[in-house]
């Protein structure tokens, strides 16, 4: 038996690190950058005002008030976009929205409340300090210096910014195009009818929107019948366009174990990881293609996808916090574990006001065909290899979902 954490390194070390591509920023969203982003421009590019009002000269309304207002001409109406702007001339002022271009010799902003909204003259009824209401050219990001920097994971702030700085592409780690197949001859798809000894087919569905989450392209293969040669013979042909093929079912010890029959001495080991549920994995390179083989029962897929596949495709993908968040909990009933394994189970962790642990229980026994209940957890509860047994109340580490 190998370790959860050997089969983990195992898994990692597999997946490496994505390849940089060039992507539009509309596909880059959840994805890290690969390289630093200079800034083409400034941000922002030029001085501009923060408010709707007039451009002042701040000596020529020095003293307004609402009882002693100045009134002045207004020389120019300048929008936002407006692109040829003139100098205030002396003795006036400019209308001015936001963010459009300040006019050279104007130093400060009046906002439109503390005037009469005119438009041929205005009366002004506050003075102006130097300065007031406008951004400064390069206040946020100066042009040229690095905007974002490689590793950044690109969220809506981010791609915001690139954008703003002058990117239309981002050097991103590229997502990988995976393919999942299921096996096993019982596997039937919904809305076909089942009949005695068939069962609707579920992993891939659970696998597609577990590597679709994390920002990989993904195809499916429902339904392989339990034969080795339809097994390659359907897979095969699919190696050349794809970075991972993550299959489910067929690998344990029992007869017509159709992925282990089929991959065994063709580059994919198979082992048994001290865990449960999740314990016969495999991984390796099929045709070169990199392959990670998870068993079959549902709870175990998405066990195996949490601590193997979850970590190894995020860190191909350049992020560099790779783990679930972890925090201690009080359980609320005793637990056995087996000796010598990892045993994961499925929680249900609230946390109230006050306390300094939270508190977790169970939610389904521990069989790894128990997935209505895993749709009640929002957590899992891992008890380590060298504890056979918690009680109520025992404090366990928990692996937030
Ligand atoms: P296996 O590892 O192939 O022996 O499968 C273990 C258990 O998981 C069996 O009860 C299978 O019927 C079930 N199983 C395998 N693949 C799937 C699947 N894709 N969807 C739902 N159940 C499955
Ligand atoms: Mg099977």
């Amino acid at each position: 038996m190998i370790s959860v954490d050997e089969h983990r390194a195992t898994v990692t070390e597999l997946l490496g690190t994505r390849p940089a591509v060039e992507l539009p920023l509309a596909d880059c969203a959840g994805l890290v950058l690969a390289e630093d982003v200079r800034a083409q421009v400034s941000l922002p590019p030029f001085d501009n005002s923060a408010m709707d009002g007039y451009a002042v000269r701040s000596v020529d309304v020095a003293g307004a008030t609402e009882d002693t207002p100045v009134e002045l001409p207004v020389s120019e109406d300048i929008p936002a976009g407006r692109t040829d702007v003139p100098a205030l001339l002396p003795g006036t002022v400019d209308r001015i929205m936001t963010g459009a271009p300040m006019p050279t010799g104007a130093d400060s902003v009046v906002i439109v409340e503390r005037t009469d909204g005119g438009t041929g003259k205005v009366r002004i009824f506050a003075s102006a300090a130097p300065g007031a209401h406008i951004r400064r050219t390069g206040e946020d990001v100066a042009a040229g210096t690095v905007a974002l920097t490689a590793g950044t994971v690109l969220g809506p702030a981010q791609l915001g910014l690139a954008s703003a700085v002058g990117m239309d592409r981002l050097a991103v780690h590229a997502p990988p195009k995976v393919l999942v197949v299921s096996t096993g001859t019982e596997l039937v798809l919904p809305p076909e009818p089942l009949s005695h000894g068939q069962i609707y087919e579920s992993n891939s569905v659970m696998l597609v929107a577990a590597l679709k989450a994390l920002g990989a392209r993904v195809e499916s293969v429902r339904s392989v019948a339990d034969d080795v040669e339809r097994f390659r013979a359907a897979i095969e042909p699919r190696l050349a366009d794809v970075d991972l093929v993550v299959t489910s079912g067929g690998v344990s010890a029992g007869a017509y174990e159709v992925v282990k029959d089929a991959l065994t001495g063709a580059g994919v080991q198979f082992s048994k990881v001290a865990m449960q549920p999740g314990g016969p994995q495999g991984c390796g390179r099929w045709n070169g293609v990199p392959v990670v083989t998870l068993p079959g029962n549902p709870v175990s897929v998405l066990v195996s996808f949490e601590a193997f596949l979850r970590p190894a495709l995020l860190a191909s993908l350049g992020h560099t916090g790779v783990d679930r968040q972890h925090v201690r909990a009080n359980l609320t009933e005793s637990l056995e574990s087996p000796k010598g394994k990892r045993q994961f189970r499925r929680g249900y962790y609230t946390h109230s006001e006050g306390q300094v642990t939270g508190v977790v229980g169970p939610r389904g026994g521990p069989g790894s065909h128990l997935l209505a209940a895993f749709t009640q957890a929002n957590c899992l509860i891992v008890l380590p290899e060298d504890i056979t047994g918690v009680a109520e109340g025992d404090e366990v580490d928990v692996l937030l979902l």
